[in-house]
C-alpha cells in the first residue's frame, strides 16, 4: 500500500464554474487545516482553490442540521433549457422563493463608489419609467401574492423623479415589508425629506448604506468621506424614529475591525432596528482579491461579531434556514439595561420548522408566537418554550415589554453573496434574495444576475455559453 495521502479530508462533489469563463465545472469540498475549500479544474482555464469557510463545524451544521422544507413561489417564469444557472428566471429547479426582492430603478447615482456591483455612478444616466416600474411590481405580487420584504434600490433610488409615485406604486400592493436602498445623501441633505418617508411608516424601513466610522475606509469603498452625511441622516431618522437597517459593506483589511463598533453605535441610535454585514463579493468594479485567501466568510465575519461584541453569544449567531450557506442571523430585544439577545434562546429547530420568512420573523405570526411566550410570564404549561421560563427568570430585564413591537427588535444579519469563485450549483438554488429584470418577465436570483444577466452580459457573457451547450447538444 502506498503511504501517499492527501493533505484533506474530502468531504463532497460539487458543481461550480470556472472564474474566467463562467462554465460548468466539476468540484469538490475538502476540508484542510480546520477550513474549508472548493476545489475545481476547469479544462481551459486550470485549477482553482476557493475559501469557503474558515469554520468546518459551521460550514457542516449550514448543511446539515439547517435543512428546511423548500418553500416556493406561486409561478415559475422560465422553463429549464440550458441548466442551472443559465436558466433564471426564476425556473421551477429553484429550491426558495423570493424572501427579499429588490426593484432597481435606476442606475444614476451621486456617488461613483469603488466596490459598487451594479457600476452605477453620475455618468449612468436614464430612469426605468413607472409604467415599467409598475410592472416589475405586479410580476412580484403574481409569483408571491404577498411578498414578504420587497427593497427599492438602485443606483440611488431617491434621485428617481417619481421617486415617491413609486413608493406609492409599491405601497398600493400587498408587500409585507418594503425598504428603501439609499446611501442618504438625500436624506441627510434635504430639507423635509426624512419627513416624508417617515409618512410610509409602519411597514417601512429604510437600508441604509453605513460601512465605517472613519474616513480611510469610507474614501477607499465609497470614494467619498461620507461621515458627516451619516450623522446628519442618523440624526433625522432618530429624531422621526424611523426603522432603519445600517448596511455595512465588509473588506478585510478595510474595516473588518469595526464590526463591534459599528454595532456598538447602531445600538445606541433609537431608529436603528439592525445591522446588515455583506462581505464583498468580486462583481462589477470591485478590485481584484485572491479567493484562497482574502474572501471574507460568513463563518469568520460571525466569530468577529462575537469577539468585537461579546452581547451576542456563539448560540445567538445561527444561520437562517431559508439560505444557510449565506445568511447568518441574531436576534435581540432593546430593553432598558440594554440588548438582550434572543435567538439563542430559542431551539433552532422552532426556527427551521417555523418560519415562512426568517430573515423577518417578527413578521411571521406562528414564530412571533413562539417569540411573544418566550417574554411573557404567564406562558402556559404545554408552551413549547416552557423549558426556557426558568433561563429567563435568571435575567430579570427580561419581563414583558409594554407594547412589544417591531422598535424593540435589534437584528444582526451577515449576507454573502456567491460570484463566480465560491459558486455552488446546490447552494445558488436555495438563494432566496431576488431581483425583477427589468423586462418585468423574470425574477432571478441576486448572486446569478451579477454574473450573467445585469446590462450587456446576458448578451455578451451568457449567450455564447448558451449557444455551447445547444451546439454540445445538451440542451432539453
Ligand atoms: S439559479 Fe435557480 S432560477 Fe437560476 S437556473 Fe438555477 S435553479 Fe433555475
Ligand atoms: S454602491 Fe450604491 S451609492 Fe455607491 S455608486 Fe453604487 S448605487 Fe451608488
Amino acid at each position: 500500500m502506498s503511504d501517499k495521502v492527501r493533505p484533506y479530508l474530502y468531504y463532497d462533489t460539487a458543481v461550480s464554474i470556472c472564474s474566467t469563463c463562467l462554465r460548468r465545472v466539476d468540484a469538490k469540498i475538502v476540508f484542510e487545516d480546520g477550513a474549508v475549500y472548493m476545489l475545481k479544474d476547469c479544462p481551459r482555464h486550470g485549477h482553482e482553490r476557493v475559501l469557503m469557510s474558515d469554520d468546518v463545524d459551521w460550514y457542516r451544521r449550514t448543511r446539515e442540521v439547517f435543512l428546511k422544507t423548500p418553500e416556493q413561489p406561486n409561478h415559475f417564469n422560465t422553463p429549464m433549457r440550458w441548466g442551472c444557472p443559465y436558466d433564471c428566471g426564476l425556473c421551477p429547479s429553484h429550491e426558495q422563493h423570493s424572501c427579499l426582492t429588490l426593484i432597481e430603478v435606476t442606475d444614476h447615482c451621486n456617488l461613483s463608489c469603488p466596490i459598487c456591483y451594479a457600476g452605477s455612478g453620475p455618468h449612468r444616466e436614464g430612469w426605468r419609467p413607472l409604467e415599467q416600474i409598475e410592472r416589475m411590481l405586479d410580476l412580484l405580487v403574481r409569483n408571491e401574492r404577498e411578498p414578504d420584504v420587497v427593497q427599492i434600490s438602485g443606483g440611488e433610488p431617491t434621485l428617481h423623479p417619481e421617486f415617491f409615485a413609486i413608493l406609492d406604486a409599491a405601497r398600493r400592493r400587498p408587500i409585507r415589508h418594503l425598504m428603501l436602498n439609499t446611501n442618504g445623501i438625500r436624506i441627510a441633505r434635504e430639507e423635509g425629506f426624512a419627513e416624508k418617508l417617515a409618512a410610509y411608516q409602519p411597514g417601512f424601513e429604510l437600508y441604509l448604506q453605513f460601512d465605517s466610522l472613519e474616513r480611510e475606509p469610507l474614501m477607499r469603498l465609497r470614494g467619498a468621506d461620507l461621515r458627516s452625511v451619516r450623522e446628519q441622516a442618523i440624526a433625522k431618522l432618530d429624531a422621526l424614529n424611523l426603522s432603519t437597517t445600517l448596511v455595512v459593506t465588509l473588506q478585510r483589511g478595510v474595516n473588518d475591525g469595526e464590526i463591534g463598533r459599528i454595532l456598538e453605535y447602531a445600538a445606541e441610535h433609537r431608529c436603528v432596528r439592525g445591522v446588515t454585514f455583506q462581505p464583498i463579493q468580486q462583481a462589477g468594479r470591485t478590485e481584484r482579491f485572491d479567493p484562497a485567501t482574502d474572501r471574507l466568510t460568513v463563518s469568520e465575519v460571525r466569530r468577529r461579531i462575537l469577539e468585537q461584541f461579546p452581547v451576542f453569544k456563539p448560540a445567538d449567531v445561527m444561520p437562517v434556514p431559508c439560505h444557510p450557506d449565506s445568511l447568518a442571523m441574531a436576534y435581540a430585544l432593546r430593553m432598558e439595561g440594554g440588548l438582550v439577545p434572543l435567538t439563542g434562546m430559542i431551539d433552532p429547530q422552532v426556527i427551521i420548522d417555523g418560519g415562512r420568512n426568517t430573515i423577518v420573523y417578527e413578521q411571521d405570526g406562528a414564530l412571533h408566537q413562539q417569540l411573544f411566550k418566550l417574554l411573557a410570564t404567564n406562558h402556559s404549561p404545554e408552551s413549547a418554550a416552557q423549558t426556557l421560563k426558568d433561563l429567563l427568570c435568571c435575567l430579570p430585564r427580561v419581563a414583558v415589554p409594554e407594547g412589544f413591537g417591531y422598535d424593540r427588535v435589534f437584528r444582526v444579519i451577515v449576507m454573502q453573496f456567491i460570484d463566480a469563485h465560491s459558486f455552488d450549483l446546490r447552494s445558488i438554488k436555495k438563494c432566496c434574495v431576488h431581483i425583477v429584470h427589468p423586462d418585468a418577465k423574470r425574477i432571478i436570483p441576486f448572486d446569478t444576475y451579477n454574473l450573467f444577466y445585469r446590462d450587456q452580459l446576458e448578451t455578451d457573457v451568457l449567450a455564447p455559453i448558451r449557444a455551447g451547450i445547444e451546439a454540445a447538444g445538451e440542451a432539453h
